[in-house]
């Protein structure tokens, strides 16, 4: 079994608040949310992060902001407006290394992040 958390929840091997899914991409709930709406989401494949992408999975990652849109759309946030965050490391605060999109929303957000 996978060490990686979100290997196994995109595996069903853990439990998890699962809104959207289809062969590339699983969004989830984020356990601890942020804002109103908090979803992730993430590649079925173990990808570290962004930095790890390769050329081959461009379109890949424009399925993953597709998924993004439609996230948003579905919780009824796409209107008032949503962020679409991917932390990266160590300074950005990145504790998951499996590659996930934050899209938050349902609240207005300050500028710059923390
Ligand atoms: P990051 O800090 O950018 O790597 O984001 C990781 C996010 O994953 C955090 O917001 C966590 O609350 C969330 N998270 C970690 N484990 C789980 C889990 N099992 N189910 C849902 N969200 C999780």
């Amino acid at each position: 079994m996978s060490s990686c958390i979100f290997c196994r929840i995109a595996a069903g091997e853990a439990p998890a608040d699962v809104v959207y899914q289809d062969d590339r991409a699983v969004a989830l709930r984020d356990r601890h949310p942020r804002a109103p709406v908090h979803i992730l989401v993430i590649p079925r494949r173990h990808i570290a992060n962004l930095l790890a992408l390769l050329d081959e999975d461009e379109a890949l990652v424009g399925h993953l902001l597709g998924v993004a849109n439609r996230v948003a759309r579905d919780a009824g946030v796409a209107e008032s407006g949503f962020r679409v965050v991917a932390n990266v490391n160590r300074d950005a605060g990145q504790s998951v290394d499996h590659l996930h999109f934050h899209v938050l929303g349902g609240r207005p957000m300050g500028w710059p992040p923390g």
